[in-house]
C-alpha cells in the first residue's frame, strides 16, 4: 500500500514505532510500559491504530503488526535513524540525535526520507540501531 510517511499523528508514529522495534507479539502491558503511559490509554489508541490497518490485536496476546503495518514500520523505523544518523553529523551526541529525531520525524515525507537514504547510500547502522532497507528506497522511485 502506498503512503506519504505524513498520515499518522506523533502519538500513533510512538506506538507502530515502538511495536515495529520489538517484532512479534507484543503485549499491551509491555507497550504501556515502554511507552510509559496507562493500559487504559493503551486500549484506545491500538484500537485507532488497528482501525487505520496498521495491526491486528489477538485476544489475550497483544498486537501484531498486518503487512501494511511492517511496511510502514519498517520506514517509521528507518525514517527514525536516517533523521538521527544526519543529526549526529551536524554535531548532536547519539542522545540527542535520537530525541531530536523522535520530534521531527512525523514531518518529514517518505519521498524526502527515500532521497536521502539513496543519497547517504542506504546506511545500515543508525545511531539506536540496525536500519533496514526495501524496494520504498531502493527502487527506482
Ligand atoms: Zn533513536
Ligand atoms: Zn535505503
Amino acid at each position: 500500500m502506498a503512503f506519504t510517511g505524513l498520515e499518522l499523528t506523533p502519538k500513533k508514529v510512538e506506538y507502530l514505532k515502538c511495536i515495529a522495534g520489538k517484532g512479534d507479539v507484543v503485549k499491551t502491558s509491555e507497550l504501556a510500559t515502554a511507552l510509559g503511559v496507562d493500559p487504559s490509554t493503551v486500549t484506545k489508541t491500538l484500537q485507532e491504530l488497528e482501525e487505520i490497518g496498521l495491526i491486528a490485536r489477538e485476544p489475550y496476546h497483544g498486537v501484531v503488526l498486518t503487512p501494511y503495518g511492517r511496511e510502514y514500520g519498517e520506514f517509521i523505523l528507518r525514517r527514525h535513524r536516517i533523521l538521527g544518523l544526519i543529526l549526529s553529523h551536524y554535531g548532536l551526541s547519539d542522545e540527542e540525535a535520537c530525541q531530536e529525531a523522535s520530534r521531527m520525524e512525523c514531518y518529514a515525507s517518505r519521498e524526502a526520507i527515500d532521497k536521502m537514504c539513496r543519497a547517504m547510500g542506504h546506511p545500515t547502522v543508525g545511531i539506536c540501531g540496525k536500519i533496514t532497507h526495501g524496494p520504498l528506497c531502493m527502487g527506482d522511485d
